[in-house]
C-alpha cells in the first residue's frame, strides 16, 4: 500500500550535497554544516491491511519520515508510492486528490474546525471527499462511539477535554473512507486507560475496516502491542523491521537490544 524507497531528508543550507555525500559514506556529523539529516536512506515496504510501527527516541526522524509519506514533506530524495502513484513525482493537484482519496493523518496534537459539532468534526474527511451530510453522519455516529463519545456528539471541540478532543481527531481520520492511516503519536496525550482502551479498539476496527495503519510511537509497549511489523529508527536511520517477536528475541543489533529491554 505504500512504498519508500532510499528516502532522504536533510533541513538545512544544502540538502542536496549532504544527503549526497552521506549516501557515498559520510557520517551525519560530517555533513552537519550542510544541514540537519533528519531520515537518512529509508527504504521499506507497507502491506494492505497491516499496522506498521515506527518507533524510535525523540528526534530520531519518525515525524520526519510520516509527513513524507503524504507529501506533507517533499524528500530530499528518494521516493514513495502510495496506491500505486509515485507522490514525488506528480503534480500539486494530483498530491491533493491521492491525499483526499488514500491517506488521512492524525496529529499528536489534532487541529479541530471550533464552531462545528463532535459528529460534523468527526464526519469532515467524509465531507472533503464529497460524502452526502445524511450518509457521513450516520458513519461518523459510529465511529464516535467506538471512539468512548456517545452524548457528546453535539457538543463544540472547547466543551471537551484535551483527550475527549483527542478522540475526535481520531473519529474523524478513521471515518474518512481512506485506505491509509498515519498516526503520529496520536495516544501520546491521552491518560493511560483511555490510551490502552484505545489501543484495542485500533486494532479492532483495523481488523474489520482492514485499513492500512502507519503509527509511531515512541512507547515500546505500545509498539509491541499494536504492531504487525516494528521499523526501529535511530539517528534517522532505520536500523531494523520486524515483528514484534523477531524485534524481541533478535534484535539486529545492540542498541535494538538495548531499547527493548524495558518491555513489559
Ligand atoms: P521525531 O519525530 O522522531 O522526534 P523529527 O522527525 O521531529 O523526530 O526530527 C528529526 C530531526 O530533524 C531532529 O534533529 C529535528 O531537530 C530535525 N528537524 C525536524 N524538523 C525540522 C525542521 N523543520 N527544520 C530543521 N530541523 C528539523
Ligand atoms: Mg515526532
Amino acid at each position: 500500500a505504500v512504498k519508500a524507497e532510499h528516502l532522504y531528508k536533510v533541513f538545512g543550507k544544502k540538502p542536496k550535497e549532504a544527503a549526497r555525500r552521506i549516501s557515498e559514506g559520510a557520517t551525519r556529523d560530517e555533513v552537519e554544516a550542510f544541514g540537519t539529516a533528519a531520515v537518512i536512506d529509508a527504504s521499506f515496504e507497507v502491506k494492505q491491511g497491516e499496522i506498521f510501527v515506527v518507533m524510535g527516541l525523540s528526534g530520531s526522524g519518525k515525524s520526519t519520515l510520516i509527513r513524507m509519506l503524504n507529501g506533507l514533506l517533499e524528500p530530499t530524495s528518494g521516493t514513495v508510492t502510495v496506491a500505486g502513484t509515485n507522490i514525488t513525482a506528480v503534480s500539486a493537484a494530483e498530491l491533493r486528490r491521492v491525499r483526499q482519496k488514500s491517506v488521512s493523518m492524525v496529529f499528536q496534537h489534532f487541529a479541530l474546525l471550533p464552531h462545528r459539532t463532535v459528529l460534523e468534526n468527526a464526519a469532515y474527511g467524509l465531507e472533503v471527499q464529497g460524502v452526502p451530510k445524511a450518509k457521513r453522519e450516520a458513519q461518523a455516529q459510529r465511529i464516535v462511539e467506538l471512539v468512548g463519545l456517545s452524548g457528546w456528539e453535539q457538543k463544540l471541540p472547547s466543551e471537551l477535554s484535551g483527550g475527549m478532543q483527542q478522540r475526535v481527531g481520531i473519529a474523524r481520520a478513521l471515518t474518512a473512507e481512506t485506505d491509509v492511516l498515519l498516526m503520529d503519536e496520536a495516544f501520546s496525550a491521552l491518560d493511560p486507560l483511555i490510551r490502552r482502551e484505545m489501543q484495542e479498539q485500533l486494532v479492532e476496527l483495523q481488523a474489520e475496516l482492514g485499513k492500512t495503519i502507519i503509527f509511531i510511537t515512541h512507547d515500546l509497549n505500545e509498539a509491541m502491542f499494536l504492531g504487525d511489523r516494528i521499523a526501529v529508527m535511530r539517528d534517522g536511520r532505520i536500523v531494523q523491521v520486524g515483528t514484534p517477536e523477531e524485534i524481541l528475541t533478535d534484535p539486529a543489533n545492540d542498541y535494538v537490544a538495548q531499547f527493548v529491554q524495558d518491555v513489559d
